[in-house]
C-alpha cells in the first residue's frame, strides 16, 4: 500500500514563502545575519553601531561619546617619600 503524496514532495522542494519574503544578509562589522527587511534601517549592519564601526565614524574624532569624558588623572605627585 503506497501513499505517495506528490504534494509533500512538493512542499519540501521548495522553500516556504514565509522564509523567502526576504533574505539574509550578514553584518559586514560582526558577521550577525540581518534580515532585509524595512524595519532594519541599518542595514546590511546589524545595529547603528556597526554602521559606524564600518564608517569609521566609531574612532573619529567628530563622533564624540556622551558620558565617556577623558580622565587622565595624574600619578600622586605630593613629593612624600618614606
Ligand atoms: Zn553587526
Amino acid at each position: 500500500m503506497r501513499q505517495h503524496n506528490p504534494i509533500v514532495c512538493r512542499e519540501l522542494r521548495e522553500m516556504p514563502e514565509s522564509a523567502a519574503v526576504y533574505k539574509i544578509v550578514k553584518c559586514p562589522t560582526c558577521r550577525k545575519p540581518v534580515p532585509w527587511l524595512p524595519s532594519q534601517r541599518y542595514r546590511p549592519f546589524c545595529s547603528e553601531r556597526c554602521k559606524l564601526i564600518d564608517l569609521g565614524e566609531w574612532a573619529n574624532e567628530g563622533h564624540v561619546i556622551p558620558g565617556e569624558p577623558l580622565q587622565e588623572e595624574p600619578a600622586t605627585d605630593d613629593g612624600t617619600c618614606g
